[in-house]
């Protein structure tokens, strides 16, 4: 059976990917080692959208998460925690870890961060020290508004933290420009390189936190990090493989052109949300807080969700993600992130009505696959 992964991490990877995955292995503290991670590191920067220096660690995305917090939480700061959904959740939670006095915002999961909500909660709280939010919430597959937390937080004065984890490289997010002063980013999704590496970049009011930070760390100092980025180096000893397979995903994207790669993921995302919906479907959050990454869709009425992807996936190959905690059972949710074209959004769609059909929902067959190629067309 051929597997077809349409689930938000890990993704596909372009067979430029694999190749560069096989190469021999290097000295990492070799010279061409360095010049290499010199040029990677431009390239980063270029896709991550910032002139700070893009920090790379060998951890999944939870550990760029925790470095994060670990090098700027010192125990009773007071940390403004946006969560609508698992991961604004896990940000949340290792806040908590390293001691902050915590002051959450909860929004249903499903529903985009309010501005004003988070407003009002800066302004009643000005000793609100630093911000997390979640870009893409990969739970709901709800894109929050980055750019507006980003003047929310200049105007207070609060680090905003930023979990793009799920959406960084397919979707826009100028961080410099939209004041995002801790960025944190992984491999697996929209980089479309296997999973292990975490990125981390900080403004200059970030690395102000760092200094006056005494919270335990040792893998994940930042300041360590630095030290050994200065020398185009790393603390420890980095998943060298990793290194290449991102270095040959960047040369991809940018080869394509970042706007480039917004759109495509603009009109997948457009041609999913229309598919689902045509088949009767309902999707989870309002369609102009969707995700151009990720679709996510309520259950049809009768049919277990569970049942649907284990068909999906048994009889055609292609794996939908389920609901995660309080969503488990309820949705299910179509990734569209990294190397992910329009044939790909119409196979999924073909087969998905398959599936209903055959769990006795009534679908017109080629439905969904109708609307999304209409999209396709331009029709919509
Ligand atoms: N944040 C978001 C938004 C994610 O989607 C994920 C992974 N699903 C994580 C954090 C955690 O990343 P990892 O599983 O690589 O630790």
């Amino acid at each position: 059976r051929k597997l077809r992964l349409m689930i938000p991490g890990p993704t596909p990877m372009p067979p430029q990917v694999a190749e560069a995955m096989a190469r021999p292995m290097v000295g990492h503290r070799s010279k061409g080692f360095a010049e290499f991670t010199a040029k990677l590191h431009a390239k980063l920067q270029q896709v991550l959208q910032t002139k700070n220096e893009v920090l790379i660690l060998t951890c999944s995305g939870t550990g760029g998460l925790e470095a994060a917090v670990a090098n700027t939480v010192n125990p009773g700061d007071k940390v403004l925690a946006l969560v609508a959904g698992k991961f604004g959740e896990r940000f949340r939670d290792l806040a908590r870890v390293f001691g902050a006095e915590v002051l959450e915002l909860a929004f249903p999961w499903g529903m985009p961060v309010d501005l004003e909500t988070v407003r009002a909660a800066l302004k009643a709280h000005p000793d609100v020290k630093l911000v997390l939010a979640t870009q893409n919430e990969t739970s709901t597959g709800v894109l929050h508004d980055i750019r507006g937390l980003g003047e929310l937080c200049r105007d207070h004065g609060a680090v905003l933290a930023v979990d793009a984890v799920s959406g960084l490289g397919g979707v826009d997010l100028p961080a410099d420009a939209w004041g995002v002063d801790i960025l944190v980013t992984a491999t697996q999704k929209a980089l479309m390189t296997p999973p292990g590496l975490a990125m981390i970049s900080l403004s200059p009011k970030a690395w102000a936190l760092v200094g006056e930070c005494r919270s335990p760390r040792y893998y994940f100092s930042l300041e360590a990090a630095k030290k050994a980025h200065a020398k185009w180096n790393t603390a420890f000893t980095p998943a060298v493989s990793l290194f290449f397979a991102l270095d040959a995903a960047l040369d991809l994207i940018l080869a394509e052109g970042l706007e480039a790669v917004f759109a495509r993921h603009r009109l997948l995302g457009t041609a999913a949300r229309e598919g689902v919906k045509a088949l009767g479907l309902e999707l989870l959050p309002p369609e102009e807080a969707a995700s151009p990454l990720l679709t996510a869709v309520k259950g049809p009425e009768g049919v277990k969700v569970d049942d649907l992807r284990k068909l999906l996936l048994d009889k055609y190959g292609v794996l939908f993600a389920g609901g995660q905690s309080e969503l488990k059972g309820k949705i299910f949710r179509i990734a569209h992130m990294g190397y992910v074209d329009r044939v790909d959004v119409i196979t999924a769609l073909g087969a998905l009505e398959m599936a209903l059909s055959e769990l006795g929902c009534k679908v017109a067959l080629g439905g969904g696959v109708a609307a999304a190629q209409k999209v396709f067309l331009g029709g919509v």
